[in-house]
Protein backbone atom coordinates (compact mmCIF):
# COMPACT_ATOMS: atom_id res chain seq x y z
CA UNK A 1 0.00 0.00 0.00
CA UNK A 2 1.11 3.38 -0.94
CA UNK A 3 1.62 5.57 1.97
CA UNK A 4 1.28 9.31 1.57
CA UNK A 5 3.87 11.45 3.04
CA UNK A 6 2.42 14.80 4.04
CA UNK A 7 4.00 17.43 2.36
CA UNK A 8 4.63 20.95 4.03
CA UNK A 9 2.98 24.56 3.79
CA UNK A 10 6.09 26.34 3.15
CA UNK A 11 5.86 30.24 4.33
CA UNK A 12 8.85 32.85 3.85
CA UNK A 13 8.56 35.87 6.19
CA UNK A 14 11.24 39.00 6.35
CA UNK A 15 12.82 40.28 8.64
CA UNK A 16 12.94 44.39 8.65
CA UNK A 17 14.78 47.88 9.39
CA UNK A 18 13.62 50.99 11.27
CA UNK A 19 14.62 53.86 8.95
CA UNK A 20 12.85 56.23 11.35
CA UNK A 21 12.65 55.59 14.69
CA UNK A 22 10.77 58.37 16.98
CA UNK A 23 10.24 58.03 19.95
CA UNK A 24 8.04 59.87 22.50
CA UNK A 25 7.30 60.98 25.39
CA UNK A 26 7.26 58.47 28.64
CA UNK A 27 3.42 58.12 29.12
CA UNK A 28 1.33 56.96 32.38
CA UNK A 29 0.63 53.08 30.98
CA UNK A 30 4.67 52.87 31.02
CA UNK A 31 4.96 52.91 27.12
CA UNK A 32 6.31 55.51 24.45
CA UNK A 33 4.57 56.18 21.82
CA UNK A 34 6.45 55.69 18.40
CA UNK A 35 6.94 56.67 14.77
CA UNK A 36 8.60 53.91 12.34
CA UNK A 37 8.98 53.71 9.13
CA UNK A 38 10.14 49.84 8.93
CA UNK A 39 11.53 48.09 5.59
CA UNK A 40 11.31 44.59 4.87
CA UNK A 41 14.56 43.13 4.29
CA UNK A 42 15.13 39.75 2.29
CA UNK A 43 17.21 38.19 4.93
CA UNK A 44 14.38 36.03 5.75
CA UNK A 45 13.23 32.98 7.55
CA UNK A 46 11.09 29.85 6.13
CA UNK A 47 8.42 28.02 7.97
CA UNK A 48 7.33 24.64 7.07
CA UNK A 49 4.08 23.54 8.27
CA UNK A 50 3.11 20.12 8.44
CA UNK A 51 0.30 18.17 9.46
CA UNK A 52 0.49 15.92 12.67
CA UNK A 53 -0.47 14.67 15.57
CA UNK A 54 0.81 16.96 18.29
CA UNK A 55 2.07 20.38 18.38
CA UNK A 56 6.21 20.37 17.98
CA UNK A 57 8.52 23.20 17.17
CA UNK A 58 11.82 22.75 15.83
CA UNK A 59 14.77 25.31 14.59
CA UNK A 60 17.65 25.15 11.89
CA UNK A 61 19.87 27.41 10.50
CA UNK A 62 21.38 30.71 12.08
CA UNK A 63 21.57 30.77 15.48
CA UNK A 64 19.17 27.83 16.24
CA UNK A 65 20.57 26.98 19.55
CA UNK A 66 19.37 30.00 21.38
CA UNK A 67 15.82 29.51 19.83
CA UNK A 68 13.16 28.44 21.95
CA UNK A 69 11.28 24.82 20.70
CA UNK A 70 8.90 24.86 23.70
CA UNK A 71 5.96 27.81 24.52
CA UNK A 72 8.35 30.19 24.71
CA UNK A 73 8.90 30.56 21.14
CA UNK A 74 6.37 32.68 19.42
CA UNK A 75 5.43 30.07 16.16
CA UNK A 76 3.96 27.61 19.21
CA UNK A 77 1.87 30.86 20.70
CA UNK A 78 0.87 31.74 16.99
CA UNK A 79 -0.35 28.34 16.60
CA UNK A 80 -2.47 27.89 20.01
CA UNK A 81 -3.81 30.91 19.06
CA UNK A 82 -5.06 30.27 16.04
CA UNK A 83 -6.03 26.88 16.62
CA UNK A 84 -8.31 28.54 19.54
CA UNK A 85 -9.59 31.20 17.26
CA UNK A 86 -10.91 28.04 14.81
CA UNK A 87 -12.15 25.52 17.75
CA UNK A 88 -9.64 22.82 16.77
CA UNK A 89 -6.46 21.60 18.20
CA UNK A 90 -2.88 23.14 17.46
CA UNK A 91 -1.47 19.82 15.98
CA UNK A 92 1.14 20.52 13.57
CA UNK A 93 4.92 20.12 12.94
CA UNK A 94 6.93 23.19 12.60
CA UNK A 95 10.29 23.53 11.43
CA UNK A 96 11.80 26.92 11.35
CA UNK A 97 14.51 27.08 9.07
CA UNK A 98 16.41 30.85 10.41
CA UNK A 99 18.18 32.88 8.23
CA UNK A 100 17.42 36.22 10.68
CA UNK A 101 20.04 36.59 13.28
CA UNK A 102 18.03 36.12 16.35
CA UNK A 103 17.93 38.82 18.86
CA UNK A 104 19.67 41.18 16.83
CA UNK A 105 16.33 43.63 16.56
CA UNK A 106 15.25 42.41 12.91
CA UNK A 107 11.79 41.64 14.32
CA UNK A 108 13.12 37.41 13.40
CA UNK A 109 10.55 35.64 16.05
CA UNK A 110 7.93 38.23 14.62
CA UNK A 111 8.55 37.13 11.14
CA UNK A 112 8.31 33.60 12.37
CA UNK A 113 4.84 34.40 14.06
CA UNK A 114 3.47 35.88 10.78
CA UNK A 115 4.73 32.71 8.72
CA UNK A 116 2.90 30.61 11.21
CA UNK A 117 -0.46 32.77 11.28
CA UNK A 118 -0.39 33.00 7.16
CA UNK A 119 0.98 29.54 6.83
CA UNK A 120 -1.76 27.78 9.53
CA UNK A 121 -4.56 29.65 7.65
CA UNK A 122 -3.34 27.64 4.36
CA UNK A 123 -2.83 24.37 5.76
CA UNK A 124 -5.81 24.10 7.97
CA UNK A 125 -7.95 25.88 4.90
CA UNK A 126 -9.75 28.81 7.47
CA UNK A 127 -9.71 31.64 5.07
CA UNK A 128 -9.24 34.37 7.08
CA UNK A 129 -8.69 37.54 5.40
CA UNK A 130 -5.69 39.42 5.74
CA UNK A 131 -7.39 42.09 8.34
CA UNK A 132 -8.49 39.10 10.64
CA UNK A 133 -4.67 37.87 10.64
CA UNK A 134 -3.05 41.65 11.50
CA UNK A 135 -5.57 41.28 14.31
CA UNK A 136 -4.35 38.12 15.49
CA UNK A 137 -0.38 39.31 15.40
CA UNK A 138 -1.02 42.12 17.14
CA UNK A 139 -2.10 39.96 19.99
CA UNK A 140 1.25 38.13 19.46
CA UNK A 141 3.88 41.09 19.50
CA UNK A 142 3.99 44.62 18.33
CA UNK A 143 5.95 43.67 15.44
CA UNK A 144 3.92 40.67 13.97
CA UNK A 145 1.57 43.34 11.95
CA UNK A 146 4.72 44.31 10.02
CA UNK A 147 6.34 41.04 8.85
CA UNK A 148 2.77 40.18 8.06
CA UNK A 149 2.55 43.69 5.91
CA UNK A 150 6.07 43.65 4.85
CA UNK A 151 7.34 46.41 2.22
CA UNK A 152 8.06 49.83 3.31
CA UNK A 153 5.49 50.99 6.06
CA UNK A 154 4.68 53.86 9.26
CA UNK A 155 3.76 52.34 11.80
CA UNK A 156 2.07 54.33 14.70
CA UNK A 157 1.18 53.33 18.49
CA UNK A 158 3.30 50.24 19.63
CA UNK A 159 4.09 49.73 16.28
CA UNK A 160 0.71 48.08 15.53
CA UNK A 161 -1.05 50.76 13.89
CA UNK A 162 0.32 50.52 9.92
CA UNK A 163 0.34 52.20 6.68
CA UNK A 164 1.99 51.57 3.60
CA UNK A 165 4.62 53.70 2.59
CA UNK A 166 5.58 54.06 -1.39
CA UNK A 167 9.06 53.12 -2.17
CA UNK A 168 10.32 53.17 -5.53
CA UNK A 169 13.94 50.83 -6.57
CA UNK A 170 15.26 48.28 -4.32
CA UNK A 171 17.85 49.45 -1.67
CA UNK A 172 21.05 47.65 -0.32
CA UNK A 173 21.70 47.20 3.22
CA UNK A 174 24.62 45.83 5.22
CA UNK A 175 23.66 44.21 8.26
CA UNK A 176 26.21 44.11 11.20
CA UNK A 177 25.31 42.17 13.83
CA UNK A 178 27.00 43.48 17.36
CA UNK A 179 28.77 40.85 19.60
CA UNK A 180 26.44 40.65 22.82
CA UNK A 181 22.79 42.13 22.96
CA UNK A 182 21.07 44.64 24.10
CA UNK A 183 17.74 45.03 26.43
CA UNK A 184 14.92 46.62 24.56
CA UNK A 185 13.73 48.17 27.28
CA UNK A 186 17.05 49.11 29.20
CA UNK A 187 17.86 51.21 26.01
CA UNK A 188 13.84 52.65 26.44
CA UNK A 189 15.06 53.48 30.20
CA UNK A 190 18.53 55.02 29.35
CA UNK A 191 17.11 57.23 26.67
CA UNK A 192 14.37 58.29 29.22
CA UNK A 193 17.55 59.01 31.58
CA UNK A 194 19.26 60.97 28.72
CA UNK A 195 16.05 62.96 28.57
CA UNK A 196 15.90 63.75 32.06
CA UNK A 197 19.52 65.23 32.42
CA UNK A 198 19.25 67.35 29.19
CA UNK A 199 17.23 67.11 25.48
CA UNK A 200 18.60 64.98 23.64
CA UNK A 201 18.40 66.26 19.47
CA UNK A 202 14.89 64.21 18.76
CA UNK A 203 14.65 62.91 15.23
CA UNK A 204 11.57 65.05 13.85
CA UNK A 205 9.08 63.63 11.19
CA UNK A 206 9.54 61.49 9.01
CA UNK A 207 7.95 63.40 5.97
CA UNK A 208 11.30 64.26 3.97
CA UNK A 209 12.46 60.49 4.41
CA UNK A 210 9.32 59.39 2.38
CA UNK A 211 9.71 61.78 -0.20
CA UNK A 212 13.15 60.27 -0.92
CA UNK A 213 11.87 56.48 -0.46
CA UNK A 214 9.17 57.27 -2.98
CA UNK A 215 12.08 58.74 -5.34
CA UNK A 216 13.92 55.77 -4.88
CA UNK A 217 16.83 57.70 -4.10
CA UNK A 218 19.03 56.35 -1.23
CA UNK A 219 21.62 59.06 -1.49
CA UNK A 220 18.89 61.54 -0.24
CA UNK A 221 17.38 58.89 1.81
CA UNK A 222 20.92 58.54 3.65
CA UNK A 223 20.99 61.60 5.43
CA UNK A 224 17.49 61.55 6.50
CA UNK A 225 17.94 57.74 8.23
CA UNK A 226 17.24 58.49 12.07
CA UNK A 227 16.07 56.58 15.38
CA UNK A 228 15.62 58.54 18.73
CA UNK A 229 16.90 55.42 20.14
CA UNK A 230 20.40 55.41 18.77
CA UNK A 231 21.80 57.92 21.47
CA UNK A 232 20.67 55.29 24.29
CA UNK A 233 21.88 52.39 22.72
CA UNK A 234 25.58 53.62 22.18
CA UNK A 235 25.41 55.52 25.41
CA UNK A 236 25.31 52.02 26.53
CA UNK A 237 27.15 50.12 24.31
CA UNK A 238 30.14 52.73 22.81
CA UNK A 239 32.00 50.35 20.60
CA UNK A 240 28.79 50.68 18.36
CA UNK A 241 30.24 54.11 17.06
CA UNK A 242 33.17 52.16 15.79
CA UNK A 243 31.49 49.64 14.10
CA UNK A 244 29.14 52.63 12.26
CA UNK A 245 32.80 54.53 11.78
CA UNK A 246 34.09 51.75 10.08
CA UNK A 247 30.90 50.86 7.48
CA UNK A 248 31.07 54.95 6.69
CA UNK A 249 34.18 54.57 6.00
CA UNK A 250 34.07 51.15 4.25
CA UNK A 251 31.89 53.12 1.47
CA UNK A 252 28.67 53.13 2.55
CA UNK A 253 26.23 55.78 2.27
CA UNK A 254 25.47 56.26 6.13
CA UNK A 255 24.88 53.82 9.08
CA UNK A 256 22.35 53.48 11.87
CA UNK A 257 21.66 51.58 14.64
CA UNK A 258 18.05 49.43 13.98
CA UNK A 259 15.67 49.76 16.27
CA UNK A 260 17.10 49.51 20.16
CA UNK A 261 20.11 47.98 18.26
CA UNK A 262 22.88 46.69 18.91
CA UNK A 263 22.40 46.07 15.38
CA UNK A 264 23.67 48.31 12.94
CA UNK A 265 22.51 48.72 9.39
CA UNK A 266 24.66 50.27 6.64
CA UNK A 267 22.52 52.19 3.38
CA UNK A 268 24.86 51.79 0.03
CA UNK A 269 24.42 52.70 -3.42
CA UNK A 270 24.20 49.50 -4.63
CA UNK A 271 24.22 45.91 -4.66
CA UNK A 272 28.17 45.70 -5.48
CA UNK A 273 29.04 48.15 -2.68
CA UNK A 274 27.49 46.63 -0.13
CA UNK A 275 29.38 43.59 -0.85
CA UNK A 276 32.32 45.80 -0.61
CA UNK A 277 31.35 47.15 2.79
CA UNK A 278 30.49 43.74 4.03
CA UNK A 279 34.07 42.84 3.26
CA UNK A 280 35.74 45.59 5.12
CA UNK A 281 33.24 45.29 8.19
CA UNK A 282 33.92 41.28 8.27
CA UNK A 283 37.93 42.06 8.23
CA UNK A 284 37.72 44.81 10.96
CA UNK A 285 36.60 42.95 13.26
CA UNK A 286 33.76 44.76 14.57
CA UNK A 287 31.08 42.81 14.54
CA UNK A 288 29.82 38.84 15.26
CA UNK A 289 27.82 38.60 11.86
CA UNK A 290 27.34 40.65 8.81
CA UNK A 291 24.88 39.95 5.87
CA UNK A 292 24.21 41.74 2.97
CA UNK A 293 20.44 42.06 2.14
CA UNK A 294 17.81 44.30 0.01
CA UNK A 295 14.54 45.88 1.00
CA UNK A 296 11.84 46.19 0.30
CA UNK A 297 10.80 42.82 -0.06
CA UNK A 298 6.83 41.43 0.41
CA UNK A 299 5.45 40.62 4.05
CA UNK A 300 5.03 36.48 5.14
CA UNK A 301 3.60 34.68 2.25
CA UNK A 302 3.26 31.06 1.03
CA UNK A 303 6.35 29.61 -1.07
CA UNK A 304 5.43 25.85 -1.78
CA UNK A 305 2.01 23.65 -0.24
CA UNK A 306 0.90 20.28 -1.42
CA UNK A 307 -1.46 20.59 -3.94
CA UNK A 308 -2.47 17.11 -3.89
CA UNK A 309 -4.74 17.70 -0.23
P1 LIG B 1 12.55 42.43 17.79
O1 LIG B 1 13.29 43.08 16.68
O2 LIG B 1 11.12 42.07 17.43
O3 LIG B 1 12.67 43.12 19.11
P2 LIG B 1 14.68 40.54 17.87
O4 LIG B 1 14.94 40.35 16.42
O5 LIG B 1 15.60 41.42 18.63
O6 LIG B 1 13.19 40.98 18.04
P3 LIG B 1 14.25 37.75 18.04
O7 LIG B 1 15.22 37.16 17.09
O8 LIG B 1 12.82 37.82 17.63
O9 LIG B 1 14.74 39.17 18.55
O10 LIG B 1 14.40 36.92 19.39
C1 LIG B 1 14.37 37.47 20.68
C2 LIG B 1 14.21 36.33 21.69
O11 LIG B 1 12.92 35.74 21.50
C3 LIG B 1 15.21 35.20 21.48
O12 LIG B 1 16.33 35.36 22.30
C4 LIG B 1 14.42 33.94 21.78
O13 LIG B 1 14.66 33.49 23.08
C5 LIG B 1 12.95 34.33 21.70
N1 LIG B 1 12.23 33.71 20.58
C6 LIG B 1 10.99 33.23 20.63
N2 LIG B 1 10.58 32.75 19.44
C7 LIG B 1 11.59 32.94 18.59
C8 LIG B 1 11.77 32.63 17.22
N3 LIG B 1 10.82 32.01 16.50
N4 LIG B 1 12.92 33.00 16.64
C9 LIG B 1 13.88 33.62 17.37
N5 LIG B 1 13.77 33.89 18.69
C10 LIG B 1 12.64 33.56 19.30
Amino acid sequence: MLSVVPRPVIVRAPSKVNLHLGVGDLREDGYHELTSVFQALSLSDDVHLTESDALTVRVRGVDADSVPTDRGNLVWQAAELLARRAGRSADVAITIVKGVPVAGGMAGGSADAAATLVGLNELWRLGLDRAELFELGAELGSDVPFTLHGMTALGTGRGEKLLPVLSRNSFHWVIALAKGGLSTPAVFRELDRLRAEGDPPRIGDPDELMHALAAGDATALAPLLGNDLQAAALSLKPELRRTLRAGVTAGALAGIVSGSGPTCAFLCSDEDVAVEVAAELAGAGVCRTIRVAHGPVPGARVLADDISR
